[in-house]
């Protein structure tokens, strides 16, 4: 197998149990193709942990074990997914609920790539081309421990290019397929691009919305993408929601959340335009929102402006405090581990000691439960949501 040293740094990392390489972690970068295993060991030669080479946009590699002579063989995957399912027992059990992580790279023990469950089918993400190489063991063994699967789906996530179809065996899944959240329908498509339709991680959100602050409440749900914040909202009993989404499809795709829960359309309002945009339009007109959520990507680029939480994150914030009824709540969600939860926090703050607008922050979520985070990795709980209540 292939020998590499890594350098002091990486070496007390790989000791404590980081799981990812970087190319700045060797000595001499070893010449390696996608997929390869290579075998790391401190600058001395003495043996620290085997790791597969797949290059993404930060990892160059991750590590598949401590131990010397493992491979990414089909015993490999058997415990690995035999791991991942026995904490997603309760998952699979639970009837209101059909859409949720099976399998969360290195949250569960082998970083590059994740697998989705949604009623019944899989889709895998692939974040390199090396842990794709492996991509026949793993269907086969996965298949195995989770026969009940009925047909399997991948998005890759490391070329540019898309597939004319993400379908790989199986049954197809029908086309939208509709899954449970809390007992909400939600239509999804396995096949139309990288994204489903719904963002698994913001479940235990989108529930709190809806059982704890929506009743009788409007809500504003900005960066709306599918509306699944408002569908989850109405759901609750909201009187009146607003999504708002730059991009065509979101009318589209809101439209058939809504359809199908069966809920009418009047009071629920659809703009597909710039959040900053309509946000002008709303402090003009005077509007108040009881709930605003705001659940921005980390950049975009649209026709006007570029957005990012690091620059602009702040400022937003700032806007949307005018746009709050008294006593009313902003549901801030931030998608990335580069800001931390106390750099969040800063950025809330003085976003309201600016308007010298008093607040109470009372409830906070990180990733759920599927989405276990290795506690020597804490960037795979990336995910901050704050329910900040103007005071
Ligand atoms: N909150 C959504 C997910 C948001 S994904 C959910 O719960 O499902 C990010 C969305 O922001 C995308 O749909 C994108 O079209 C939209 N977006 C990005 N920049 C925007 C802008 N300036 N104004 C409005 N929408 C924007």
């Amino acid at each position: 197998m292939k020998q590499a040293r890594v350098k002091k740094l990486a070496t007390s990392r790989i000791k404590k149990g980081y799981p990812m390489i970087v190319e700045q972690d060797f000595i001499r970068s070893p010449e390696v193709t996608e997929g390869q295993l290579v075998e790391l060991s401190d600058e001395t030669g003495k043996y620290l942990a085997t790791a597969y080479f797949g290059r993404e946009k930060r990892a160059i590699g991750w590590i598949i074990s401590k131990n010397k002579g493992n491979v990414l063989d089909a015993g490999y995957f058997v415990s690995l997914f035999e791991k991942a399912k026995t904490l997603r027992v309760p998952f699979l059990k639970d009837e209101t609920t059909t859409a949720f992580r099976l399998f969360n790279g290195e949250g569960d023990g082998l970083g590059g790539f994740t697998i989705d469950y949604y009623a019944g089918y899989a889709v895998f993400n692939w974040y390199n081309q090396g842990i794709y190489s492996y991509r026949s063991v793993i269907l086969e063994v996965f298949l195995k421990i989770f026969p009940e699967i009925k047909g399997i789906y991948e998005k890759k996530r490391y070329r540019t290019a898309h597939e004319e179809t993400d379908f790989v065996t199986g049954e197809q899944a029908p086309d939208p397929l509709l899954v449970l959240e809390n007992g909400i329908r939600y239509a999804v498509h396995l096949d139309d691009g990288l994204m489903t339709g719904i963002f698994l991680d913001q479940r235990h959100v989108r529930r709190t919305l809806m059982e704890e602050y929506a009743a009788g409440h409007s809500v504003l749900n900005l960066f709306s993408y599918t509306g699944a914040f408002s569908v989850a909202a109405s759901m609750g009993g909201a009187v009146k929601t607003v999504s708002v989404d730059v991009a065509n499809r979101s009318r589209k795709k809101t439209e058939e959340q809504f359809d199908v829960n069966g809920l009418p359309t009047e009071d629920h309002e659809i703009r597909v335009m710039d959040v900053f945009q309509y946000i002008q339009y709303g402090l003009r007109h005077k509007l108040q929102f009881d709930v605003i959520v705001s659940d921005p990507p980390t950049f975009a680029r649209t026709k006007k402006r570029t957005f990012s939480v690091e620059q602009d994150y702040g400022e937003l914030i700032n806007q949307l405090i005018d746009l709050t009824s008294p006593d009313g709540v902003l549901v801030l969600s931030l998608n990335t581990w580069t800001i931390s939860r106390e750099e969040f926090l800063d950025i809330i703050r003085s976003a309201f000691a600016d308007k010298q607008q008093a607040f109470e922050i009372e409830a906070e979520f990180g990733v759920p439960a599927d989405f276990p985070v290795k506690e020597e990795y804490p960037e795979g709980n990336y995910l901050k949501v704050f329910f900040v209540r103007k005071k």
